[in-house]
């Protein structure tokens, strides 16, 4: 299979949408959800980056294209999708919808570190996007799509990120969004980012699957742009959230690279970067990459046990709400990811989720608890001895702390189901005195002092 397109192909497009089933090939501004002829899934594929007199680009003139320096200035965008538009949608032009979005830090926290058994692991952490989730990057490409084919509107069937990132994205490029979810089914405080961003919220009679297959009929009926998670474009935003660790590693891969899985969308997108950067010589090498599923939720964990010698699905039940996903949708792709670079598929149970996510949070980090999967895994494969603690791990962090506080106020105001954890930073009520401050400030001291004993 080709990585880019060759030479004499769709002469005059820098990209075209190809089926991964049949390879049936669709101009790139067609705005079907899937493949006309067989329903299979569409993927993107471009033309290497060319110099202005169509003559290929060698690596180092890769990297200097999307360098971050060439981009803040010249070309007005301080956004760390789009200094990489040439490997992302390089036809943009003037139709670009961003925030900016990306540009998230790589975070090297000492108790992180330790509690992993991992010297100098790295956080990349996605929850720095403007709306608190990796989604962004995939959105903002997304929503330029809809510029680019003149949508009525865009749509997406989800209470979670990808609503919030669908209703921020349709109103900075002043397109209205649509949000389906079953009615009587939904927490609204997940959808707050969503109503708050003014997105049109429809709350249909019927189940998930029945706004699934709403979005669907009314996207092609209607002049909808579907943006749910198998939209290709939204795959080649993700794509940057591996250009851009690469790059901030100096084109230096580490050894191993751990996300969280529950959809695969980001295992197949974190496949498809590593292939171009690697055919593109960017770097020499592939490294690793981990899928962490939450283990109510780990069919692809299981498959993998078994070499994929079967698509599982299961009924999922998880606290990780963002990857409590027990049918795949990316699920071809994902093995393709995983083979491709002798990768490893494991799960982690919720208790190992929440101990992860408590000592992230509490080194001032902080991350949804999904995001914390990655890191569980990481001290999962430090004590199964395959990774050592001298390898040169990256970790992704998919959302931030705030995603979720009703699970911070369980978890450490001792209330409802997960009341009462071990590490449970509750707060103190005293007096209005300043003897009572002394006397807390005391109490904190001598366990510090016990801990350390310890
Ligand atoms: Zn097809």
């Amino acid at each position: 299979m080709t990585v880019f397109l060759s030479p004499g192909e769709a002469p005059g497009a820098s990209s075209v949408q190809r089926c991964d089933a049949c390879a049936h090939t669709l101009p790139a501004l067609d705005p079907a959800p899937a493949c006309p002829q067989c329903g299979g899934l569409l993927a993107i594929v471009h033309h290497a980056p060319r110099h202005a007199d169509g003559s290929a680009c060698d690596a180092a003139a890769v990297r200097a294209l999307v360098a971050p320096q060439g981009v803040t200035g010249a070309r007005g965008h301080a956004s760390g999708v789009w200094r990489f538009a040439p490997l992302v949608m390089p036809d943009a032009g003037t139709a670009i919808t961003s925030h900016p979005e990306g540009n998230t830090p790589l975070l090297l926290r000492d108790a992180v570190s330790a509690y992993a058994g991992c010297d100098g692991l790295l956080l990349k952490h996605e929850g720095y996007n403007p709306t608190g989730s990796f989604k962004d990057r995939g959105m903002t490409v997304g929503a330029t799509q809809a510029v680019r084919t003149g949508a009525r509107a865009v749509a997406c069937a989800s209470t979670g990120n990808t609503s919030a990132s669908l209703a921020a994205y349709a109103a900075q490029a002043g397109i209205p969004g649509l949000v389906f979810v079953p009615a009587g089914k939904v927490a609204l405080g997940k959808m707050a980012q969503t109503l708050a961003y003014g997105a049109t919220t429809l709350l249909v009679h019927g189940d998930f699957d029945a706004c699934l297959r709403l979005v669907q009929e009314a996207s092609r009926e209607l002049g909808i742009y579907l943006l749910n998670s198998i939209n290709p474009w939204r795959v080649e935003g993700q794509k940057t959230i591996v250009f851009e660790l690469l790059q901030q590693l100096d084109w230096t891969p580490p050894d191993f690279l751990v996300l969280p899985a529950g959809n695969l969308g980001n295992t197949a997108a974190f496949g498809k970067a590593l292939r171009e950067a690697h055919a593109l010589g960017l770097i020499a090498r592939l490294p690793r990459l981990v899928s962490v599923q939450a283990a109510g939720a780990a069919p692809f964990a299981a498959a993998f046990r078994d070499g994929f010698a079967e698509r599982l699905r299961v009924q999922a039940e998880t606290v990780a709400t963002a990857i409590r996903i027990g049918d795949p949708a990316s699920w071809d792709r994902a093995v393709r990811a995983i083979r491709e670079t002798d990768g490893i598929v494991t799960s982690v149970t919720d208790d190992e989720i929440i101990d992860a996510k408590m000592t992230i949070d509490a080194a001032g980090v902080g991350c949804e608890a999904a995001s914390a999967a990655s890191v569980a895994g990481v001290r999962q494969l430090v004590q199964r001895g395959i990774i050592r603690p001298e390898h040169r791990v990256v970790a992704v962090l998919t959302g931030h702390v705030l995603k979720d506080p009703g699970m911070l106020v369980e978890l450490h105001q001792g209330s409802g189901e997960r009341g009462g954890h071990a590490r449970a930073n509750r707060p103190v009520e005293i007096d209005a005195s300043v003897s009572s401050v002394a006397r807390v400030l005391a109490e904190r001291a001598a366990l510090v002092a016990r801990a350390e004993g310890a």
